[in-house]
């Protein structure tokens, strides 16, 4: 269960693959897209600037890790999530790279499983040439997420610095429409992996629960994204969040059902390979790394 680094690909990059759980052949595990950095203004809507950088012990900035996590079985990958691409941000888009050095060839990943269609999630969804990334893969996304993106008046519903999210994600899912799959949360979609609704983030945003062996492990996408902001002060709109309310709602559900059952847990955007576990610390949360 410890990290790993080893050589690997082309570039010789060293890579990093956190494991989260085995059950006989089939792996869970996680590999980077890369990070970007953060400043703290943009982690929180609604709070005053001292009051976040009290909370984040002083610091400016936050790291973000872009996380995406991988279940290796012998008839094929899923993978959930695609990352940013090559156009979205310096210091993500290195996926490819990644899956390639972790052993996983493109060919090989069955099934791509979105969360949400933010930039850092679907836009590495396209190759340079604008086809599927995975070119055997199946897509699936969230009815709910494909409607909300493709809603008439999407545009107004964006500031203006995010309406790029939306022309982004429209672009994606026309050029993926062949291959891909809607589906309704609070179902398994795919054996083993059961599609729970976590809205407010975006409004289709849903999380994995993932079942391996007699343990579940939660993807849990954007749902939770810094690792003091999001666990001790989960009613704090984050900087992302589209429906501040719901999203603090679906993060204090979320958080007691984690903490209650001691299950492990991947954030796409927390630190060390994204996982860890959840414990109450007073009327609040706190995140264990690791
Ligand atoms: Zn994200």
């Amino acid at each position: 269960m410890d990290r790993r680094s080893f050589l690997g690909g082309l570039a010789l990059a060293p890579v990093t693959i956190t494991t989260l759980a085995q059950a006989g052949q089939d792996r869970l595990f996680t590999v980077s897209d890369g990070s970007f950095s953060l400043p703290a203004s943009m982690l929180n809507r609604g709070r005053k600037p001292e009051e976040i950088k009290a909370a984040l012990g002083g610091a400016e900035s936050y790291i973000s890790q872009l996380n995406i996590t991988v279940l290796e079985r012998a008839e094929g990958f899923t993978v959930f999530d695609c990352g940013a691409g090559a156009n979205f941000i310096p210091g993500a888009g290195k996926l490819m790279e990644s899956l390639k050095a972790a052993g996983v060839e493109a060919e090989k990943v069955k099934h791509l499983v979105f969360t949400h269609a933010h930039p850092d999630h679907l836009w590495g969804s396209l190759d340079d040439f604008g086809a599927p990334a995975f070119p055997n893969a199946t897509f699936h996304v969230s009815q709910g997420e494909y409607d909300f993106w493709h809603r008439k008046d999407i545009l107004n519903l964006m500031p203006e610095d995010r309406q790029v999210f939306a022309t982004g994600a429209q672009r994606h899912f026309k050029e993926l429409t062949p291959v891909l799959k809607q589906f309704k949360p609070e179902q398994e979609i795919l054996p083993g992996l059961f599609a729970a609704a976590t809205p407010g983030h975006t409004p289709g945003h849903v999380s994995y629960d993932v079942k391996m062996g007699s343990e579940i492990i939660t993807v849990a996408g954007d749902a939770l994204t810094h690792p003091i902001l999001s666990f001790a002060y989960p009613e704090w709109a984050g900087g992302f969040d589209h429906e501040a309310d719901v999203a603090a709602a679906t993060r204090k559900k979320l958080l007691d059902r984690l903490a209650s059952e001691k299950r492990m847990m991947v954030g796409y955007h927390l630190p060390s390979g994204g996982r860890g576990r959840v414990e109450k610390a007073g009327a609040a949360y706190r995140f264990i790394s690791g």
